[in-house]
C-alpha cells in the first residue's frame, strides 16, 4: 500500500552500498524508512528537511520504501550559523530518542514544524529550544504545571523536581531552584502560544542551564 505523507526527516545512515535508512516525524509517528540512493534526487533526503514523502510497506514490514519525495522546506534560516543548528539537531534529538514508532503525536509535529519554521528569526535560537524542551515534557505528561507547591499545597513553588514544582519548605532532594523571575520565564517559554512573546524573553545562561538541567533529569 502506498501512502503520502508531510513529515520532517530526523536522521539519516548510509546503508550497504547503494541506500539509505532513516526516519520521518510525521502526523503518524516517526517512521522509519530506506531509500534507493541511486534514485533521481535521493541524495538530498537529509535531516532537518521538510517535504511530503510517498511510501510503501509490505503489510508484516515496520520498514517504509520511499517510492518519491518532494522537499518543501529546507530550513535556510537554521543554517546560517552554528548556534541555530544545535538547537534545532537537539530537537530532532529530543523526538528521535523518546517517539515510538509509527504512534500518531500530530500536535507534537505541528509544534515542531511551527519551531523549525520560526527558529532562524530568533536571534538566542535557545528560546525556542527550551520553550520547546518544556513544552515537550508537557506534551508527554512529564511536567505537571503549578502554581501551588505540589506537597504542601499551600505556599507558592520556588523549585522543580521530576516534573513537579515545590515551596522553598518542603524538602525536596535534588531539585532545582528558580527565583520568581526565572520561574516567570519559565512559564512564558512553556505556555505561551504567542512567537512575539517568546522573542520578548531575555533568556540568560543560568536559567537556560537550570532548564537544560531539569529537561536531562528527565529524559535521561
Ligand atoms: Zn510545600
Amino acid at each position: 500500500m502506498t501512502e503520502t505523507f508531510e513529515g520532517i526527516v530526523l536522521h539519516t545512515l548510509p546503508y550497504q552500498e547503494n541506500s539509505l535508512i532513516g526516519s520521518v516525524l510525521t502526523k503518524e509517528g516517526v517512521l522509519s524508512f530506506i531509500s534507493n540512493k541511486n534514485k533521481k534526487n535521493a541524495g538530498i533526503i537529509s535531516p532537518l528537511c521538510l517535504g511530503s514523502f510517498e511510501l510503501t510497506k509490505k503489510p508484516s514490514s515496520t520498514l517504509y520504501k520511499i517510492k518519491s519525495f518532494h522537499i518543501s522546506n529546507q530550513f535556510l534560516g537554521i543554517r546560517k550559523s552554528y548556534a541555530h543548528l544545535q538547537s534545532a539537531f537537539q530537537i530532532l534529538k529530543t523526538l528521535k530518542d523518546s517517539q515510538l514508532a509509527e504512534t500518531p503525536s500530530p500536535h507534537l509535529f505541528n509544534l515542531t514544524k511551527c519551531y523549525l519554521e520560526k527558529l532562524g528569526e530568533f536571534e538566542n535560537p535557545c528560546v525556542l529550544k527550551t520553550s520547546f524542551f518544556i513544552k515537550f515534557l508537557n506534551h508527554e505528561g512529564c511536567l505537571r504545571f503549578n502554581l501551588q507547591c505540589s506537597h504542601c499545597n499551600q505556599n507558592s513553588i520556588s523549585k522543580i523536581s521530576m516534573g513537579d514544582f515545590f515551596c522553598s519548605s518542603c524538602f525536596t532532594p535534588q531539585a532545582i531552584e528558580f527565583s520568581p523571575e526565572e520561574l516567570k520565564i519559565f512559564f512564558t517559554l512553556g505556555l505561551s502560544r504567542s512567537f512575539s512573546e517568546l522573542k520578548k524573553i531575555q533568556l540568560d545562561t543560568t536559567t537556560e542551564e537550570k532548564i537544560n538541567g531539569m529537561y536531562n533529569e528527565l529524559t535521561s
